[in-house]
C-alpha cells in the first residue's frame, strides 16, 4: 500500500526512486561517498548561479543546525543582528541568535503582513550597531512569501549583510545570486528539493566564510571548520549522512528531468491553485490573500462550527491517506496544507476528496 501523503512543510512524500536511493551503506572515508559530496555541493551551488563566489558547506541535522550553524559562524562575536519577523520561523532566528550570544534587534511585522523593505531601510539608518540583517523567504507557519529582492537591496545600501533562511522556497522560488547581493542562503534536503530529511546546507560567500575563522559559539556547528575539512580532505567532520546525501543526488536527478526550479514552481502553483479553489467550492477559506500567498503551503481558517475539532479531522482524513498539518497561528484557528514534495494534480485530488470525507463525518456543512 502507497504511504499516506504528506501535504505537510516538509519531511514530504518522496518518489520512489528517491526512498530506493537509500538501499546502498557507504563508508564515509570511501571515494564514492567523496565524490558524491563533491558533486552535490557543486550542484547546489549552481542552483543559485554561486559561480566562485558562493561554496556550499553542508551540516549534519536539520535545517534549523543549519540556520543556527550559519548565524553563529557568519556573525562577529560583537556582530549585531537585524531579524525580520512575520512568523514561527523568523522568531526562531532571534531566539537562536540570543542564546547563542550575540545582539539581537527584532523588527516585528505580525502574522498577516510582509516584511516592509522601507520598515527595514529605516530600522538600518537608526542602529548603526548593525552588521547583519536575517530575513526568512518564505514564513513556512503562514505561508507568507517575503520581497528579498527589495530587501536585499537596502540591506546592500546600507552596507549590510543579508542571510537568508530559504528553507522551504529553495529549489522553487527564484534565488540567484546573479540578481540579489547575500552572504548566505540556508536551505535542507528535505522540502522542495524533495529529498529525505537530515542534512542542511548553507550557500555562503566564500569571501565571508574566509573571515569566520574562530567565530562560531559551538564545535559542532562551526561552519567554518566543517568548510576546511570538506576542502581540505573531500571528507565530513564527524559520521556524514550518507543515505541522506545519496537520496538528495537522486533527487536531483529527477528536479533536473522534471525543468528544474521552473518546472517546479510552476507543478507547486498548480498545486496550491488546485487546493485553494477546491477548498473554496467547499466552503473553506485560506487564510491569506493572493498577493502575500506563496505556492508552498496554504494556511485555511478552520471551519467557524461548533463540531469542528483539528484532532478529529485529522485522524479523518489520515483515514483517507492524507496527512494535513496544524496551525501556527495565534491570531486565528487555522491549519495548514503543504503544496511541495512528489504531489501533483492527482494527489491534491485525493486530498481534497478526504477533507470533504472528513468535513460529513463530523457533520459541518458549510
Ligand atoms: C523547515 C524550516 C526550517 C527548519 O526547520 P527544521 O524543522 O529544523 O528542519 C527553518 N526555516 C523555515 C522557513 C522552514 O520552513
Amino acid at each position: 500500500m502507497r504511504d499516506a501523503l504528506l501535504l505537510t512543510p516538509g519531511p514530504l512524500t518522496t518518489s520512489l526512486a528517491t526512498k530506493t536511493a537509500m538501499l546502498h551503506d557507504w563508508g564515509s572515508w570511501d571515494s564514492n561517498f567523496n565524490a558524491l559530496t563533491a558533486s552535490l555541493r557543486q550542484r547546489l551551488v549552481a542552483l543559485i548561479d554561486g559561480g566562485e563566489h558562493y561554496t556550499c558547506v553542508p551540516l549534519q541535522g536539520s535545517g534549523t543546525f543549519a540556520v543556527e550553524a550559519a548565524i553563529g559562524t557568519l556573525m562577529p562575536r560583537d556582530g549585531k543582528l537585524l531579524c525580520l519577523v512575520n512568523g514561527a520561523y523568523g522568531k526562531r532566528i532571534a531566539q537562536l541568535t540570543e542564546i547563542i550570544g550575540r545582539q539581537v534587534s527584532v523588527l516585528d511585522f505580525g502574522e498577516t503582513a510582509a516584511v516592509d523593505p522601507a520598515r527595514v531601510a529605516e530600522a538600518l539608518v537608526s542602529d548603526p550597531q548593525i552588521t547583519h540583517v536575517a530575513v526568512v523567504y518564505c514564513e513556512t507557519s503562514t505561508g507568507i512569501l517575503n520581497p528579498i529582492t527589495a530587501i536585499s537591496e537596502v540591506v546592500a545600501a546600507a552596507g549590510k549583510k543579508l542571510i537568508i533562511d530559504a528553507m522551504s522556497a529553495f529549489g522553487a522560488l527564484p534565488l540567484s545570486a546573479n540578481n540579489l547581493d547575500f552572504d548566505a542562503v540556508i536551505a535542507s534536503s528535505n522540502k522542495c528539493l524533495e529529498g529525505v530529511p537530515g542534512m542542511g546546507f548553507v550557500l555562503c560567500k566564500t569571501a565571508a566564510l574566509e573571515q569566520a575563522s574562530g567565530q562560531a559559539h559551538s564545535l559542532s556547528l562551526d561552519l567554518y571548520q566543517q568548510w576546511r575539512y570538506m576542502e581540505q580532505t573531500g571528507q565530513w567532520r564527524y559520521t556524514p549522512p550518507t543515505h541522506v546525501m545519496a537520496a538528495l543526488m537522486v533527487a536531483l536527478d529527477q528536479f533536473d528531468a522534471e525543468g528544474g526550479r521552473v518546472a517546479r514552481l510552476a507543478r507547486y502553483s498548480a498545486n496550491c491553485q488546485t487546493l485553494i479553489q477546491g477548498l473554496q467550492e467547499q466552503g473553506l477559506q485560506s487564510f491569506l490573500p493572493e498577493e502575500l500567498q506563496a505556492p508552498i503551503i496554504v494556511t485555511v481558517h478552520a471551519p467557524a462550527h461548533p463540531n469542528w475539532n483539528f484532532s478529529e479531522f485529522y485522524q479523518l482524513t489520515k483515514e483517507r491517506g492524507v496527512i494535513l498539518y496544524p496551525g501556527k497561528l495565534t491570531s486565528a484557528e487555522t491549519f495548514r496544507i503543504g503544496c511541495i514534495g512528489a504531489l501533483g494534480q492527482a494527489e491534491m485530488q485525493i486530498a481534497l476528496d478526504a477533507i470533504a470525507h472528513a468535513l460529513k463525518k463530523m457533520d459541518i456543512c458549510l
